[in-house]
């Protein structure tokens, strides 16, 4: 029976693979800038059409009021779904449909969706339209197969994952989308590639450090306190105290590249003393002593590691170059926190995932953990649902390049992934 099945998915998915790659080149055509959100309602209207025509009931929820919402950039999301002839779990792919900016360098038209040697081209195609794309297919190939199955199947595409998510998932979570009552199982077809399981993520810590000092004339700094020098020693402590110590915290999560498996810091953005002019500006600067010198911190932390203590660390640093320095001042604001996550490599989704793979690829599935964050971590503090996963064909560091591209037989082979976990989650 279940040998029955899987034929029958494996000929309905090759079936489609005109539709896959019009579909793909459909959804990359609908340039869905992200800042500042462009295109987002046409792109839910597209998908309301074609999963409405294959019997999914379609809500369009424009996430109101939440960050970045507003009325010439409204951020629209779709959710799909499609209930099957008795009761069972619901299982949940979610895309998010927004792409970053296009940048410099592309040799081909970056929403032209063109096809060369096997590959789509276009900003999103792997992050993460072919995803989207691959996950419709899965779920028309395998309700084609088994117009039987139990449960529900449900695909959402949905706005700002770029931007953090506010007006996307974290906004339908908090609705009550992704309530465990509702939904059980979730896969997002990020580009971890299609031989890949993504568990979770580090945490992520956001924070403004800044130094305080008095202005004074430039020509006589003795009468006032520089915030610049004051940043340059803070800076000085990290390299000498607070990098060496990062470097000896490992992880046991299967996070990749290799480098991200220690904890990390970046320093985002430094600022101190008079803005910089337009740059057609013709005047000279005006010489002040700087009174405040800021920095924006990045720091990726472990699943070992408990955010206050991230946070203490980052304090005792500080209070050593305080110690040094009889008129150091300091303040730090944060400015933005996710928790690390990790979805049990026991848990249901991540079983069935890892034998579809099998099945497919004839080899072992990878498991991996991202080193920075994605929609999961709204579905898991919001929604409270852990049995999530990301799952998607492309190249992860493709992601954000010019010439973005995704590969239609990968796109094939984890469509044919994400149809067998239906079939194993929903077949009767
Ligand atoms: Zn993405």
């Amino acid at each position: 029976m279940q040998a029955d099945i899987e034929n029958r998915i494996q000929s309905e998915i090759a079936a489609r693979r005109d539709d896959l790659i019009s579909l793909t080149q459909d959804l990359i055509r609908i340039p869905t800038l992200n800042p500042p959100g462009r295109n987002y309602h046409e792109i839910c209207v597209y998908l309301a059409e074609r999963l409405g025509r294959a019997g999914f009931k379609v809500d369009l929820i424009r996430a109101e009021g939440a960050l970045g919402d507003s009325i010439a950039h409204p951020r629209w999301n779709l959710v799909a779904r499609a209930v099957g002839t008795g009761a069972g779990d619901c299982v949940h792919f979610n895309s998010h449909h927004d792409v970053v900016a296009v940048g410099h360098g592309w040799t081909r038209d970056p929403f032209g969706a063109k096809i060369e040697d096997g590959r789509i081209y276009g900003r999103g195609a792997c992050d993460m339209k072919g995803g989207l794309a691959a996950s419709v297919i899965a779920a028309e190939a395998f309700m084609a197969a088994c117009p039987d199955y139990r449960g529900a199947i449900e695909i959402s595409a949905t706005a700002d994952e770029e931007s953090g998510g506010f007006g996307g998932v974290a906004y339908l979570a908090e609705k009550g989308w992704f309530d465990p009552e509702r939904v059980q199982h979730v896969i997002i077809p990020e580009p971890l590639h299609k031989d890949r399981i993504c568990l979770g993520h580090r945490g992520v810590w956001w924070a403004e450090i800044e130094t305080k000092g008095r202005i004074a004339h430039g020509s006589m700094p003795f009468l006032g306190d520089c915030a610049v020098r004051h940043m340059g020693a803070v800076l000085a402590e990290m390299e000498a105290t607070l990098f060496p110590l990062l470097a000896t915290k490992r992880t046991d999560m299967p996070v990749i590249p290799e480098g991200a498996k220690q904890s990390t810091l970046n320093v985002n953005a430094i600022h101190g003393g008079e803005s910089e002019q337009d740059e057609d500006y013709t005047g000279l600067p005006a010489p002040c002593v700087p009174d405040r010198c800021r920095i924006t911190i990045d720091r990726r932390f472990l699943i070992e590691e408990d955010l206050a203590e991230v946070k203490r660390e980052m304090s005792a640093m500080l209070e050593r170059v305080k110690a040094a320095r009889p008129t150091f001042d300091y303040e730090v604001r944060d400015l933005f926190e996710v928790q690390p996550t990790m979805t049990e490599k026991e848990a249901p989704i991540v079983k069935s995932t890892a034998a579809a793979i099998e099945k497919v690829l004839g080899r072992e599935a990878a498991f991996v953990v991202s080193p920075g964050t994605y929609d999961q971590k709204h579905i898991d503090r919001i929604g409270r649902l852990k049995n999530c996963i990301a799952y998607g064909p492309g190249v992860l560091d493709l992601a954000h390049q010019p010439d973005e591209w995704v590969g239609i037989g990968d796109m094939e082979d984890s469509a044919k992934v994400m149809a067998l976990v239906l079939a194993e989650l929903l077949a009767p």
